[in-house]
């Protein structure tokens, strides 16, 4: 597909938790599964005048007949969730966390933030409207191919979770609502599906670099815009993974290809296609926020704030320190710093003994132990000590999972002078041996004990002698 001749255009707009508490009260930010303890029914009342749009009241007539049921909890649902109280002072924390990333995308940073309400007719907010407020824009991404310019990034709260629906009613949980959301809006430069995905996870790549995002399923969305020659804007919600992004849109754009595409947001479907939604919503259902006094930004707050590293930035620092890839990737996962463990080791031996050794026994022994710092120091300072060799790391982090008492002595690493003693004297007693069978027969004996690279070198001395 010539994405250029088509005249592919496409934008992206991401959401995503933050990891602090809710955006206008103290309540937690926690998605509950235990039973709600409160539950309110409200019907939808009559909208303010501001409202204006029509789309907007079309939607609030098919609704109006509905009832609203919203389930809460008594230590984490307060009135401000239920409407019955007005909101509190910002969450300052979040917005916080908005400004750093606002720097880390190059934005320019407004002076001075309006709290605004934006009309939701849903039922998924109990006020009737979200409240948004914009903090930065005309950002840029650096990606491979050009810059794509970010239009947007504000702070809003997250709305209900919408846990069932019949003819009559909707039923929404309010542990969702009110949780701070990051929203970054590009520019429609994006060249084409795969581009798409490679913007997506840089800015995926930004905002864990902070530290300070919710992970995991559901905490951050993706939706594009797309559209080609002459044809209109659609926009494509919930992509559950980002591989499928590209699939995706470009069946999208074949179907705009097709057919005569009109103006509307639409749900990405697991096959790869995607299927109507609703309309668009129109613009202008906004209006200040009064319960909120305007927020000032000035530089000295904003020289406080730090650019974090990159994620992507720490994975090279550690691939020359010699870690491989794959591993310094899985190591910054893991959220371990390498410079917290000062040893003389081998880098790679270290990160091995704080990821890879915990995962290999998960995998091989299906054993979930969180390992402690304090079993992790103990290793590494056996390590360091010389007292065992790397070999027997598996076996001792096994015998820690398994609750055992550890014997050192058992693990004692041989003697290098020894270990060559031992092993001439195993090669001059099986001289029909292959060197295959020598090599296991020697491992076998020395499993924990010796490192299979320093037996393979002392082996090759021999074995032919
Ligand atoms: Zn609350």
């Amino acid at each position: 597909m010539d994405y250029e001749k088509i005249q592919f255009k496409a934008g992206l707009e991401i959401h995503q938790q933050l990891e602090t508490h809710k955006l206008f009260c103290n309540c937690p930010s926690e998605l509950k599964d235990e039973p709600h303890e409160i539950l309110i029914k409200r019907r939808l009342r009559a909208v303010p005048g501001e409202e204006g749009e029509v789309d907007v009241a079309a939607e609030y007539e098919s609704l109006k007949n509905k009832e609203f049921i919203y389930e809460g909890y008594k230590d984490s649902s307060c009135l401000v969730e239920f409407d019955e109280e007005p909101p509190h002072n910002i969450n300052q924390d979040a917005l916080d966390i908005v400004l750093q990333i606002c720097k880390m995308l190059n934005c320019k940073i407004v002076d001075e933030i309006q709290v605004m309400r934006k009309i939701v007719v849903d039922g998924s907010n109990t006020s009737g409207f979200q409240r948004t407020m914009l903090v930065g824009y005309d950002g840029k991404l650096e990606t491979s191919k050009g810059i794509v310019k970010v239009d947007s990034v504000c702070l809003e709260e997250d709305s209900a979770r919408k846990i069932a629906k019949n003819d009559n009613s909707i039923i929404y949980r309010l542990d969702r609502l009110g949780i701070p959301l990051i929203e970054i809006g590009t520019k429609p430069d994006i060249k084409n599906p795969e581009h798409c995905k490679e913007t997506a996870e840089l800015i995926g790549m930004i905002l864990r670099s902070t530290g300070k995002v919710k992970r995991g399923l559901g905490t951050i969305r993706q939706d594009v815009n797309v559209s080609i020659k002459n044809g209109a804007r659609v926009e494509i919600k919930g992509f559950q993974d980002l591989r499928n992004m590209p699939k995706i849109i470009e069946y999208e754009i074949e179907r705009q290809l097709k057919e005569i595409v009109k103006q509307e947001v639409r749900k990405a479907n697991s096959d790869g296609t995607t299927s109507f939604l609703r309309p668009i919503p129109g613009a202008g259902r906004m209006y200040p926020e009064t319960d909120v006094k305007p927020i000032i930004i000035d530089n000295k707050r904003l020289d406080k704030i730090k650019l974090p590293e990159l994620i992507d930035e720490k994975i090279l620092r550690y691939e020359k320190q010699g870690l491989s890839s794959e591993l310094a990737r899985s190591f910054v996962k893991s959220g371990f710093e390498l410079e917290d463990y000062d040893y003389k080791l081998d880098k790679t031996l270290i990160a091995s003994v704080l990821v890879e050794v915990p995962k290999d026994l998960k995998a091989r022994y299906n054993i979930e132990y969180e390992f402690k710092e304090k079993d992790y120091r103990f290793v590494l300072d056996a390590l360091e000590k010389d007292k065992i060799s790397k070999s027997a790391v598996t076996e001792i982090m096994l015998e820690i999972a398994q609750d055992k008492k550890i014997e050192l002595n058992k693990f004692e690493k041989v003697n290098e002078n020894k270990l060559e003693e031992e092993i001439k004297k195993i090669v001059h007693e099986n001289k029909n041996l292959s060197d295959g069978a020598l090599m296991g027969i020697i491992m076998k004996r020395f499993k924990n004990t010796a490192d299979g690279k320093l037996i393979a070198s002392i082996l090759a001395k021999y074995k032919n002698g």
